[in-house]
């Protein structure tokens, strides 16, 4: 719930207007993304997968959020219609937010070789990489006075996190979209940036084998002996999705407690 989190309040997003896309319960880095931005005076769209009203309402009233859509990244209509809907109720906006993925579980365990299947491959591929450059697409034509997109990735993109396997891949495809994304756009004042979150305790991470054990040993491994808060990525959303970033484009920001630095455990640990 938004009163669970320490976040600061202010002014840094009032008149600012924009979607938040990938809210699933409270737990979901997406609301925590969208409480750190209520609590700056963003006004905000949710797009979330058909089927999650009943959950997705109730916090969205919350933080004051009236406008929900339905919206499946794999189908064109439902993409289509989502965009129509925040474009009624905003017209133009500053801002979208991308916290989706998606990997069928069998393929989130063991062997990557083996377990990789084509059909797994590309649905992961489709929700977890193309849908940011379609998400920009839709996003850019609402944003006549420039912009900001935001996706959230993790360091399987960059090194080998056991039982990640196709997610790793896919989200090196998100994060090189990102750069390019970034080069298209930024002519039209629209920046494009990825935050590489630490493990955290959402539904998605449930899907990964292991993905308990990805937490403990994340903080064990990091340089801040300390688990990625929600409070800290969500900080990193504000930077980027506000004016505080406009320097920023392009960009893989890890948000991970410092466990992207370390190339070996610390002594007492190995
Ligand atoms: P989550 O399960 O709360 O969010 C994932 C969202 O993706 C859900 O809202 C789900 O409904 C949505 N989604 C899945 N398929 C979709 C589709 N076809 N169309 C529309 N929406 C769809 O989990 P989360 O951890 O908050 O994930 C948000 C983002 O953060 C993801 O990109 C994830 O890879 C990334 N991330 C998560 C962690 C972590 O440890 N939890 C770390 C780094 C990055």
């Amino acid at each position: 719930m938004a009163e669970d989190f320490q976040m600061p309040t202010g002014e840094l997003m009032k008149g600012k207007k924009g979607v938040v896309m990938g809210v699933a319960n409270h737990q979901s880095i997406a609301w925590g993304i969208a409480c750190q931005l209520a609590a700056q005076g963003a006004e905000m769209a949710f797009l979330h997968l058909p089927g999650m009203e009943r959950r997705v309402q109730p916090l969205a009233e919350s933080i004051g959020v009236k406008h929900l859509s339905p919206a499946d990244v794999t189908d064109d209509a439902s993409m289509e219609a989502a965009f129509a809907a925040v474009e009624q109720a905003f017209g133009a906006i500053d801002f979208f937010v991308h916290a989706v993925a998606f990997a069928n579980k069998d393929e989130l365990k063991g062997s990557f070789v083996e377990n990789t299947t084509r059909e797994g491959f590309l649905r992961a591929m489709d929700i977890s990489a193309f849908s940011f450059v379609d998400c920009a697409r839709r996003s850019a034509r609402l944003m006549p006075n420039g912009g900001s997109l935001v996706c959230l990735t993790y360091l399987g993109s960059e090194r080998v996190i056991p039982n990640y396997n196709t997610m790793g891949v896919a989200k090196a495809a998100l994060e090189a979209a990102t750069r390019y994304v970034a080069r298209d756009l930024g002519p039209k004042g629209i920046r494009a940036n990825a935050i590489s979150a630490g493990a955290m305790r959402t539904l998605s991470l449930a899907g990964i084998s292991g993905g308990r054990g990805m937490i403990a040993q994340g903080r064990a491994f990091s340089a801040l002996k300390e688990d990625t808060s929600m409070e800290g990525v969500a900080g990193a959303a504000l930077w980027l999705v506000s004016d505080l970033g406009r320097s920023t484009t392009g960009e893989v920001v890890h948000v991970d407690a410092g466990f992207h630095i370390m190339g070996l455990p610390d002594e007492a640990e190995a």
